[in-house]
């Protein structure tokens, strides 16, 4: 790496060896390991019959992959049965009929995404039953944007032409690592060719954005191997790209014990894989739009970040600020209003709780105050690297400096390390600080300092 590349966009990793720390990533406030069973079925029922008529986000989780991949820390069903996906879409369709019932009129989806486990286990009849299923109870609104996650090796360019026909029009696809090794070590075999041309047909087929994940810190990647696989994605100039770091939590994600421990790459090597990638990634006319994602500087999310229009949400980044979420299937995750709600991870709890006519909640959150005036501090940082504080002290009724004092001294850590600026009226995250961005921001979990962070991962 040269040293020039080496501060690219602010990217320092001897900053992030000081300053990194495991948190969530803040894909909501409180993150989802908060909610508790307090909350449930009456409500949904309750804050979704209260709603105003205004758009909403709809998502449904599609949990069946037909192969493990050992490194998977997603909510999935190993299963190559398509008969049970025949079942989940029965539940699903319930599901839909219990909270439009509840809603009391037909919302309109002004942004989609079914995500997994892998959507594209589907095959192209389920995929149109159920975005029928879905446009029946909850209209899709002319200009939505609607997305869906697949996987390479299930998809064919006329499975996308499907997925165009019903009505997508964002397409996120894994791709992870092209090496053979890695490949195999982590059991996850796809050929690089067929994905790329997957991509060049995606383009043709008029998907407006095509969206790729990688990860890195996996068993036997080096700088060199990553490398590769990136210029090679870069071949297909993807609209948007993110590049994971492995969160390697065997005690969480059991399959992971079966990745030889021995053979992953450590933080030196993570942090020059990823800056590498940085360097790559910036001379072929990609943004930073935050923590690990990027986004050619024409896309649509690389200019919300320029402009303040960017918002997080439990997809990740997203261009489409405040709407309401629904959710549909198991493990998926529901906010209305001030309410977090989460399904049972269960198949079997699902099922049984939609045959007897109920909806599957098995846990959330109702937010507090407290957690309003929090999150919105985090997710300000999170997505626009500042907060007003003036305005958060309209909103609130509260003297920020006052309120935060404990807070604000233990962001003057950050401030020697060019990683913040403190203003009267304003903190600014300055660009060596949007690599480290959730750690600044995880000052202001409440939750987080009142509970133990094991179950979390890091940065790098
Ligand atoms: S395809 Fe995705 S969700 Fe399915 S096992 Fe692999 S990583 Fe997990």
């Amino acid at each position: 790496m040269t040293s020039e590349g080496k501060k690219l966009w602010g990217f320092d990793p001897d900053l992030i060896r000081r300053h990194d720390r495991a948190g969530p990533r803040y894909t909501s406030y409180p993150a989802s390991p908060f909610f508790t069973a307090a909350v449930g079925e009456a409500d949904l029922v309750r804050v979704l019959g209260a709603r105003a008529p205004t758009p909403i986000s709809l998502y449904v989780h599609l949990p069946f992959c037909p192969q493990l991949c050992w490194y998977c820390g997603c909510h999935k069903v190993i299963s190559r049965d398509p008969k049970r996906i025949d079942r989940y879409l029965d539940d699903v369709e319930r599901e839909l009929d219990l909270q439009r019932a509840a809603a009391g009129q037909a919302l309109s989806v002004a942004q989609l995404h079914w995500g997994g486990g892998s959507p594209s286990a589907l095959d192209d009849d389920q995929a149109t039953r159920l975005m029928r299923a879905i446009a029946d109870r909850f209209p899709i609104a002319e200009g939505a944007e609607c997305s869906i996650e697949g996987d390479p090796r299930q998809l064919s360019p006329a499975r996308l032409a499907v997925y165009r026909e019903i009505g997508f029009n964002r397409l996120s696809l894994g791709l992870q690592d092209f090496d053979r090794k890695v490949q195999e070590t982590v059991n996850r075999v796809q050929d690089d060719e067929a994905t790329l041309e997957l991509i060049a047909a995606g383009r043709e087929l008029g998907f407006g954005s095509i969206s790729v994940d990688l990860i890195y810190g996996l068993p036997f990647q080096t700088t060199e191997t990553f490398d590769r696989t990136l210029a090679r994605v870069l071949e297909a100039r993807p609209d948007r790209l993110s590049i994971f770091n492995y969160a390697h939590l065997p005690a969480l994600f059991p399959a992971q014990k079966l990745l030889p421990e021995e053979h992953m790459p450590g933080p030196e090597t993570k942090l020059a894989i990823f800056g590498n990638a940085l360097e790559r990634l910036a001379g072929s006319g990609y943004a930073h739009i935050g923590m690990d994602h990027f986004a050619r500087r024409e896309d649509e999310l690389a200019r919300a970040a320029e402009t303040g229009g960017l918002r997080r949400n439990f997809q990740g980044y997203s261009t489409h600020a405040g709407l309401d979420m629904l959710a549909f299937g198991v493990s998926a995750i529901a906010q209305i209003g001030a309410v977090y709600l989460q399904n049972t991870k269960s198949l079997l709890e699902y099922r049984e709780s939609l045959a007897a006519g109920r909806l599957p909640i098995e846990r959330g959150l109702v937010l507090d105050e407290d957690d309003r005036l929090r999150g919105r501090v985090i997710m300000d940082l999170m997505c626009t690297n500042h907060v007003d504080l003036r305005e958060v002290e309209r909103d609130f009724g509260i003297d920020f400096a006052e309120h935060f004092a404990p807070e604000m001294e233990e962001l003057q850590g950050f401030v020697p390390d060019d990683l913040i600026e403190i203003h009267a009226d304003r903190i600014e995250v300055l660009p060596a600080g949007r690599f480290l961005v959730r750690n600044v921001a995880r000052v202001f979990d409440a939750r987080l300092r009142r509970s133990r962070e094991q179950r979390f991962s890091r940065v790098i």
